[in-house]
């Protein structure tokens, strides 16, 4: 629902001639919070791939040993293992989703809550009984759907990894020691992309929530603030401090958070 915050500050007595808003930063619990589920799915290729696949991989390294004619039975057995892994890997997927959900609603809660303490100072309105969860209804469900696919990938991509080293450790006889080391390396690739994604996909709710709720309450323009990150894009960088609309080529195509990993932020500006 649109609401036209310039009219109730005018209402309310607000003189000035437009009113900024501070940005709003996610914090680094919100992150990690994030972090932790996608880390539980790789979990589950940790433990099992300890207790079920290395145990099935000795157990054919051994009768391979034994009689190179079983080699293609015994690769086999891996497999099974695999298989049933990947299996519990989509049971935690489901509850994952349950997880993501109610991460994202309260992010989403924290979010407005901020929006209208800025505003009750900034613009002397209360906009507690205005402003609805339901506003972003599509930006939650963007999001939810976008991470359902992001951790079905993180899996997929352990299980990949998984199956290859077995495999070609199987072809190439490879110590069990060794494939246990290749595993978990393999592993921690998959923990080190869980937060690089949690922390990427934070800054995409935080910016599609600034957006959606600075053009609900009719602010058209925004001030770019820079990341002050590392590995900056040096064009978001020259464009720190400056006021750009929404609706221009940067503010529908680049707008601040969008792209991967950047870390600048949309404060909202409101003509009066
Ligand atoms: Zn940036």
């Amino acid at each position: 629902m649109r609401i036209d915050l310039a009219a109730q500050a005018r209402a309310a007595g607000v003189r000035r001639d437009r009113i900024e808003m501070r940005e709003i930063t996610p914090t680094q619990a919100q992150q990690s919070d994030l972090a932790r589920l996608y880390v539980a799915v790789v979990r589950v290729w940790a433990i099992r791939a300890r207790e079920r696949v290395l145990p099935a991989y000795k157990r054919s390294l051994s009768e391979q040993r034994a009689s190179d004619s079983l080699t293609i039975d015994r690769a086999g057995e891996v497999e099974v293992e695999i298989e049933a892994v990947e299996g519990e890997a989509v049971r935690s997927i489901f509850t994952f989703r349950g997880l993501f959900q109610a991460w994202a609603d309260a992010m989403q809660r924290w979010h407005m809550g901020k929006v209208i303490s800025q505003l009750r100072y900034a613009a002397d309105v209360d906009l507690s009984t205005q402003i609805h969860a339901g506003d972003v209804q599509e930006t939650m469900e963007d999001i939810l759907a976008r991470n359902v696919a992001l951790v079905r990938n993180v899996s997929d991509q352990t299980r990949g990894r998984i199956a290859d080293i077995v495999f070609r450790g199987l072809q190439s006889r490879t110590p069990a020691r060794e494939v246990a080391k290749e595993i978990n390396a393999a592993l921690q690739l998959g923990r080190k992309r869980s937060l690089r994604i949690a922390m990427d996909q934070t800054q995409k709710l935080s910016a599609s929530l600034d957006r959606d709720r600075q053009l609900q309450l009719g602010m058209k323009k925004f001030e770019w603030v820079h990341s002050g990150k590392i590995h900056y894009r040096p064009e978001h960088l020259a464009r720190n401090g400056k006021v750009i609309p929404w609706n221009s080529e940067i503010g529908k195509k680049d707008p601040p958070g969008f792209q991967p990993f950047c870390g600048c932020k949309a404060k909202g500006v409101l003509e009066l």
